[in-house]
């Protein structure tokens, strides 16, 4: 671990920290980067500087981090996100740089420098960019490679910090055929829990996985444990440490973990072995593909180690006992792809095609193409490292229309969990995505639809609604002077302080979507 000039930090909030999130949880497609801290259900608690130094870096924008402030001193940068407000000095630059720019986000280095010393108010706190719930992310980065780094190496100071003297949960062990493999008797993955009794009886190759995670004190939240190590006849085999991140691999956490649990019934199985595609840095021992075995007659002790950054731990054992194959082997396994090659599938009127590379390992892959205008590619892989093609026809009804169409991803109840806008070409379309399962193309013809302008606490507000590909941009505009336009939640907010509205003012506001369906309204100052 690098080190760094100070081991302490100022507490990031002005009241007693509570954790909703913790540095290294799993999240879908990634981990966490930082410290997800309560604000008692409220915006606008004073966010304070941990450390003295200047902002490096703001950030506006309708997603991610929303509104952000990054600061730079003595070698951290130290991150605030999904704020409601910045300091009024950064403000009145930003809101002069914006209306020189005619654009509301902004990424990059502030043009003045904004000096804070440890404990000052930068900000308050909110519910910006992709937050669902008022409270602050606090995240540490070491400044020269922008890796984020355990918050809680540091000792925050301040009004306080949650005490945790809860050992994390350890829940069970997955063990996991990889091949002509019978656990417990049976064909399918098993789960060893304590409950279940001292030992599992294994023939053939396998896998394990081990579940666990992690909580603090008196918190309903379940969080990620900070290490896990498993031993094998007292020989390590897993050791990771959730001590810093690296964005440019974080994606990777979907191949950290079994997928499959993951998002079939959120269960935190911590794989054991690396699939080729995994980047991650956070290993300190891990096993590869090759599969374990226990002989028939022998056994062998695993024993698991969870703990939390504090130093508790949870431990537990099962014996392994190796058993013989007693079932007829499965003759209707899919062959694997290997994922270092280029693969194209077609079935039906269904066609994909896999670059190199774009799977986090071999892989077995199903198209079906039942005739009921879905197209489903199946696979317990789930999703991939990088984006593959997939093709299918526009519907008869739609061919030709030039209408725009949307290739749209279908979850389990029939929804739209996803959308890629896609060209259609002679009754054919084609999108990049990054994910297996069912898929339907629909057109999008519908403009989004703009609602009455309202005034809500000395901001004009207007609720944007749009089917399907979803808002791409927007822009207002007073007597034809572009005005200051946030996004925040489906609604677009004006501040009216911004000082350009005049009686008997023309607004207009356009919202335009990802396929350039175009919405708009019109009214004047004031609101009648
Ligand atoms: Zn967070």
């Amino acid at each position: 671990m690098p080190l760094f000039a100070q081991d302490t930090l100022h507490s990031p909030l002005s009241i007693p920290l509570w954790f909703s999130g913790n540095f290294g949880e799993i999240r879908t497609g990634h981990f966490h980067t930082g410290m997800d801290i309560r604000t008692g259900g409220v915006e606008g608690v004073p966010v304070l500087a941990a450390q003295t130094g200047r902002i490096s870096r703001v950030k506006v924008s309708d997603s991610g981090y929303g509104l952000a402030l990054y600061l730079d001193g003595r070698g951290l940068t130290t991150v605030y996100a999904h704020l409601s407000r910045f300091h009024p000095d950064i403000e009145q630059w930003l809101q002069t740089t914006q209306y020189a720019a005619e654009s509301w986000a902004f990424d990059g280095p502030p043009g003045e420098t904004f000096g804070f010393e440890a404990g000052d108010t930068i900000g308050w706190s909110g519910n910006s960019g992709r937050s669902f719930g008022p409270h602050l992310h606090f995240e540490v980065r070491d400044q020269r490679t922008q890796w984020p780094i355990n918050p809680l190496r540091w000792t925050l100071v301040g009004e306080g910090v949650t005490e945790d003297d809860v050992p994390p949960e350890f829940r069970g062990v997955w063990v996991l055929p990889a091949g002509d493999c019978e656990i417990e008797g049976a064909r399918d993955r098993f789960r060893w829990s304590p409950a279940y009794g001292e030992s599992v009886r294994v023939a053939g190759p396998f896998h394990l996985g081990v579940e666990a995670f992690d909580r603090l004190d008196g918190e309903p939240f379940t969080h990620g444990p900070h290490g896990i190590d498993v031993f094998l006849d007292d020989s390590l085999i897993h050791r990771h440490r959730m001590d810093t991140l690296d964005f440019s691999t974080n994606k990777d956490v979907s191949a950290h973990i079994d997928i499959a649990a993951w998002q079939d019934r959120r269960t935190r199985v911590h794989r054991l072995h690396r699939l080729p595609g995994n980047r991650l840095d956070i290993y300190h021992k891990t096993g590869d593909m090759t599969p374990l075995a226990v002989a028939p007659g022998d056994t062998a002790q695993l024993r698991v180690v969870v703990m939390d950054l504090p130093g508790n731990i949870s431990t537990a054992e099962v014996q392994l006992i190796g058993d013989s194959l007693r079932l007829a082997t499965d003759t209707a396994e899919f062959s694997l792809l290997d994922h270092r090659r280029r693969h194209r599938l077609t079935e039906g009127r269904i066609g994909i095609e896999l670059p190199p590379g774009a799977l986090y390992g071999d892989a077995a892959i199903a198209l079906v193409d039942d005739s009921s205008g879905t197209f489903s590619v199946v696979s317990e892989a789930r999703l991939t490292r990088s984006a593959y093609q997939i093709t299918v026809p526009v519907p008869v009804a739609w061919k030709g229309t030039g209408e725009p169409m949307v290739l749209c991803g279908i979850d389990e109840d029939g929804e739209v969990d996803g959308t890629w806008v896609a060209d259609e070409r002679g009754g054919m379309i084609g999108a990049k995505v990054k994910q297996f399962g069912t898929f339907e193309v629909r057109p999008d013809t519908v403009a989004p639809v703009l609602g009455s302008p309202r005034l809500v606490e000395g901001a004009l507000r207007l609720a944007v609604e749009d089917d399907l590909s979803g808002i791409d941009r927007w822009e207002g505009r007073c007597n034809g002077q572009w005005m200051r336009l946030g996004w925040e939640k489906g609604e677009l907010v004006y501040q009216v302080g911004d000082g350009i509205l005049t009686d008997g003012a023309e607004i207009k506001v356009w919202a335009v979507d990802e396929v350039g369906n175009l919405g708009h309204r019109e009214f004047t100052w004031p609101l009648k």
